[in-house]
């Protein structure tokens, strides 16, 4: 098996917008505030992941610029012995004031979702109208040096896979690194593939590929700009700056080369994506544990990483928005 060198920490299961494949359309309930993990036990989890191999943190949600102070947090990990790349994902909603100060903090990059360049449209999948405001975030994080800067789109058929070349342009002329994502049949009408959701408005990572070659000619392969690469296969359009990756958990999975661990709201280590087994850390935090018995729960949850060679989905799967993505 991979060593797991990937922390992704979901400081939040809140979030600004709605994505339809995100979250139900009633929202989620919400964690109680006095359940969501403090800062400092944040850093203390991190230090001890640090002296296991993790040596790459992403902060994600819930979106996580609506965190208070979420700069401060990002300093401290920096700041960390051991951690090579500090990254986080946002809707980018509120990332045009925070970029300055996340880039001084210490942050290496961000990756910024976005699922349309129409403005009707986008109010459409996230439920707000603000487009513009992810725009500006995205321009933001260029003008400040956070790059590559990453989007990640999930393509839906008959709902965005109309922008995919317009998207691919993007990559055109910037360091910008276009994601092209399966959307992952999470929540109540989650199926596996053979049957429903995916089956309606998935589309395979090799149909967008075909179809921006259709415009653009071959792809290239590309190698990554960054220390420790996640699952993306990455190409580039001939002569472009930016990079272009599909994401294909449902078509071409890729647990057997996993190499994460996540960190819910909450506290609890989730060793897959695809698996509800968590181990909670924060109650043992605040039961007054040692650092040997927190590292052992991190032990228990890299060795018992599942192996199976792909993506599970069940009617009472977790929503991304609260498993953190
Ligand atoms: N709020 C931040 C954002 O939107 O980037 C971070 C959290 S969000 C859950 C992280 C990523 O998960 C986003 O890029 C989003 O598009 C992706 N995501 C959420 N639900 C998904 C699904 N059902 N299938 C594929 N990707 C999904
Ligand atoms: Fe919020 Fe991100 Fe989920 Fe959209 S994808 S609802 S922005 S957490």
């Amino acid at each position: 098996m991979n060593a797991v060198d990937t922390l992704r920490v979901s400081v939040t299961d809140r979030c600004n917008l709605r994505c339809v494949y995100c979250m139900p359309p009633e929202g989620i309930r919400g964690i109680p505030p006095g359940e969501i993990l403090r800062y400092e036990e944040i850093l203390r989890l991190v230090r001890i992941a640090t002296a296991l191999g993790i040596r790459k943190i992403r902060l994600t949600g819930g979106e996580p610029l609506v965190r208070r102070d979420i700069t401060r947090l990002v300093s401290s990990i920096a700041a960390v012995e051991g951690i090579l790349d500090c990254c986080l994902t946002t809707n980018g909603v509120l990332l045009k004031d925070l970029a300055g100060g996340l880039k001084r903090a210490g942050l290496d990059r961000v990756t910024v979702s976005m699922d349309s360049l129409r403005r009707e449209r986008f109010e459409k999948i996230t439920g707000h109208d603000l487009l513009h405001r992810v725009l500006e975030g995205i321009e933001a994080a260029l003008a400040v040096g956070l790059a590559p800067v990453k989007i990640n789109t999930v393509v839906m058929r008959g709902v965005n896979d109309d922008e995919i070349v317009d998207f691919s342009r993007l990559s055109v002329d910037r360091p910008i690194e276009v994601r092209f994502i399966e959307r992952m049949p999470f929540g109540k009408r989650a199926q596996t593939r053979g049957c429903g959701l995916w089956e309606k408005e998935g589309i395979a990572g090799d149909e967008v590929r075909r179809r921006i070659e259709s415009v653009f000619g071959p792809l290239e392969p590309a190698s990554p700009a960054v220390p420790l690469p996640g699952p993306a296969r990455l190409y580039r359009i001939p002569g472009s700056l930016g990079r272009i990756g599909l994401i294909t958990p449902m078509t071409h999975p890729f647990c057997h080369a996993c190499t994460r661990l996540r960190l819910t709201p909450a506290g609890r280590l989730r060793n897959c994506l695809f698996s509800d087994n968590e181990i909670d850390v924060r109650d043992r935090m605040r039961a007054g544990c040692g650092d040997e018995e927190i590292r052992d729960a991190f032990e228990t949850a890299i060795r018992s990483k599942p192996r199976h060679t792909e993506p599970t989905f069940s009617a009472n799967h977790k929503w991304m928005v609260e498993v953190g993505g």
